[in-house]
């Protein structure tokens, strides 16, 4: 993986970035989502910089502590003393007890009982109740809980039996409200200047990436509004990472406000108030960070020599390049032609095909008949075929059969719209964000 590419989490600088990266050799990148696919996002995650980024964990509101930290003992009942410590692992709960007395036999013990209902990975805060009315503190209560406070309490009779028993997580799910404007520098400064957590930036440029070119479209002035959820424990500390659930954005010609919801079994997707999906069912161009050299229709062709029909768009791009399914669809061929060089033809609904050419090489194991989503890599761009003068993607999409041109094909009109129990289920998280919005808004 190359390291340093991403020094912005701004789409636009993100897309900056990689055009600076297109002289450098192009990986096997893990694919993107189909979701993610079209745009800035896309263009990063392909080289997997940014994948290692967008999973760290969301900046919790929990003060920083330190690794181990004891605070004084406190009287409890008749020389009891208790002692609240917070470890950064689970699994020092032994030598965590061993270090405040406690028999190291016994302390693992204690903590073979408690672990087994800790987060293995996450920080524990324990309190420890040690009875000190003799001179060598003797073990009553250890209660360890969670990040989210659910836990386990720890008890030991004087007759040395040990139980345990389990404590519910007592977390609850709150919506978060943030109004912006874009400033002169980044959409990441924006955001984050008026608190909106740094894991959920790609995703609101994911959300609105079907309506907004964030390179070339985006401006200082610019107004984003975002609901995320974030679920916190009873000390009001945030548990887990944030979801965004709405992202807005209005720029000086057009306005676009997504709702997040997860239809039955499938994977989450962003619609408009009205329920209908931001996904469009074509992406706008199929490869990130192109510039079209060559657009649809009559030429003087450079290596044939005459002028005839340019039946596509041609992308320049280096080689290697990924090249994306435009939607989802069936993969038709997946064959070298003579003039195109390595092709690939996908076959999508309503009369709907697009083909690739000139490719490097295919996407390891694609074949006829296989399905691809849109935003999944097909191919790599190359310089096959007796047609191309240079490495390039020749793109073409044909209606029923007929050439017809890629970039004058409406995108923008076939989305799903959700209709019956999945339009009510989504009506009512939509609602529930407006009321969340509504409440800030005051
Ligand atoms: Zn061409």
């Amino acid at each position: 993986m190359q390291s340093g590419i991403v020094d912005s989490y701004d789409p636009r600088e993100w897309a900056k970035s990689w055009e600076l990266r297109q002289s450098q050799a192009h990986g096997n990148g893990p694919r993107p989502s189909p979701m993610l696919a079209l745009g800035l996002a896309a263009a990063i995650l392909t080289t997997g910089a940014l994948t290692a980024w967008m999973f760290h964990e969301a900046p919790s509101a929990a003060p920083v502590r330190a690794t181990t930290a004891a605070t004084p003992a406190k009287q409890t009942g008749p020389g009891e003393v208790r002692r609240t410590l917070v470890i950064s692992r689970a699994t020092d709960l032994p030598q965590l007890l061993t270090a405040q007395g406690i028999d190291p036999a016994l302390s693992q013990q204690l903590a073979a009982s408690a672990l087994p209902a800790l987060d293995p990975a996450g920080e524990v805060r324990a309190v420890l109740v040690l009875d000190t009315s003799s001179p060598k503190p003797r073990f009553v209560r250890l209660e360890a809980s969670n990040a989210d406070s659910s836990g386990v309490v720890v008890r030991r009779d004087p007759a040395g039996q040990i139980t345990t028993a389990r404590v519910v997580a007592q977390v609850s799910e709150k919506i978060f409200v943030q109004h912006g404007v874009m400033d002169g520098d980044s959409f990441y400064s924006s955001a984050v200047a008026v608190g909106i957590p740094n894991s959920l930036i790609p995703v609101f440029a994911k959300a609105l990436a079907f309506d907004f070119d964030f390179q070339r479209e985006v401006a200082a002035g610019d107004a984003f509004e975002t609901a995320y959820t974030q679920k916190v424990n009873a000390s009001g500390e945030a548990v887990g990472a944030p979801t965004l659930l709405y992202a807005s954005l209005t720029t000086a010609s057009k306005s676009a406000s997504v709702y997040r919801f997860v239809p039955p079994g499938a994977q989450e997707e962003w619609f408009d108030a009205s329920g209908r999906s931001a996904v469009r069912s074509l992406m706008r161009t199929p490869i990130d960070g192109a510039r079209i050299t060559s657009k649809f229709g009559m030429r003087y062709h450079p290596t044939l020599h005459y002028n005839r029909l340019h039946k596509g768009v041609d992308f320049a791009a280096p080689i290697g390049t990924p090249i994306y399914a435009a939607a989802d669809g069936t993969v038709t061929g997946a064959t070298p032609t003579g003039c195109g060089g390595n092709m690939v033809v996908i076959q999508h609904d309503k009369g709907l095909q697009t083909r690739y050419f000139h490719a490097s090489r295919y996407a390891e194991g694609l074949h006829a008949g296989q399905h691809v989503m849109q935003g999944q890599t097909v191919s790599y761009v190359g310089v096959t075929g007796t047609c191309t003068t240079g490495p390039h993607l020749h793109y073409e999409t044909l209606v029923n059969g007929e050439h017809v041109d890629p970039l004058g094909i409406p995108t923008d009109n076939s989305g799903k719209v959700l209709a019956g129990p999945e339009l009510l289920a989504f009506e009512a998280m939509r609602d529930r964000v407006d009321v969340g919005r509504a409440q800030q808004q005051q």
